[in-house]
């Protein structure tokens, strides 16, 4: 399995609109940082986790057309706000679908700023017969993408919840500031865990720099990542304070599983 990451930057991306790139380094090209997302490919199985603002320049720098799903976190805009493009994407799938796993909450919300799935009007000369549909998830109940099986797990995002997700030994965590402890259970003998921390000051909704290595010394991976980084976490700076096996994630990193 292979595990692009397509965007490691928190909401906003590094530099900031207008070229603000608070304490990281401009010429050290890992500082440069699109939304936070992944793909996730094995065999002729491919998807994507998240789908935010930078998802058509991460989709031209990857090649990404084809999909067999895309899976969702949660509802935030630098989470989901990407599907803008889905119509222009569904040209390159002929009558093929496209499944949008997400839970009935982060659904619910989609659907209230975005119509094009729904939209009988569709112009079908234009954007193909292809479609996006929903497929709703459940937190611990595994599910199938193409040929891999997923296990959806609960987290704790300030007032709501968001998902992660665990693919055999690789799980992918962002968005988060605690879980109950059924998901953290679940999160055991991972090879690579893809873990957030939004920068080094404790907020409500995301996790900071010392709980985040707290968590990673707790579950012990083999390997951990850190991810949707903001404008405060140069690379260099940080990376020289990570334990061994601790390591910040940047826009393009391939992990091969
Ligand atoms: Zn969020």
């Amino acid at each position: 399995m292979k595990v692009t990451v397509l965007g490691c930057g928190s909401a906003y991306g590094v530099p900031l609109i207008g070229g603000d790139w608070g304490g990281c380094d401009p010429s050290n090209p890992k500082n440069r940082r699109t939304t936070p997302s992944i793909l996730v490919e094995q065999g002729d199985t491919k998807f994507m986790v998240d789908c935010g603002p930078d998802f058509r320049v991460q989709a031209e720098r990857h090649a990404i057309k084809v999909l067999d799903g895309i899976l969702y976190t949660h509802p935030h805009a630098d989470h989901i706000v990407g599907n803008f493009h889905l119509p222009m994407l569904m040209r390159y799938y002929d009558n093929k679908n496209l499944p949008l796993f997400a839970d009935r909450a982060t659904k619910k919300e989609i659907e209230k700023v975005w119509w094009f799935q729904n939209d009988p009007k569709i112009d079908v000369e234009y954007y193909g017969n292809g479609r996006p549909y929903w497929v709703e998830i459940i937190p611990n109940f595994p599910f199938m993408v193409g040929s891999l099986s997923v296990l959806p797990l609960l987290q704790y995002h300030g007032k709501m919840n968001s998902i992660g997700y665990r693919i055999g030994n690789f799980a992918y965590s962002t968005d988060l500031n605690d879980m109950p402890d059924q998901s953290w259970d679940q999160l055991k003998d991972l090879d690579v865990w893809i873990v957030e921390s939004d920068s080094e000051s404790p907020t409500k909704m995301h996790s900071h720099l010392e709980q985040t290595l707290e968590w990673i010394a707790r579950l012990k991976p083999r390997k951990a990542y850190i991810t949707h980084l903001d404008y405060t976490m140069d690379y260099d700076r940080i990376s020289a304070k990570l334990p061994e096996n601790v390591f910040l994630a940047y826009d393009g990193l391939e992990i091969n599983l």
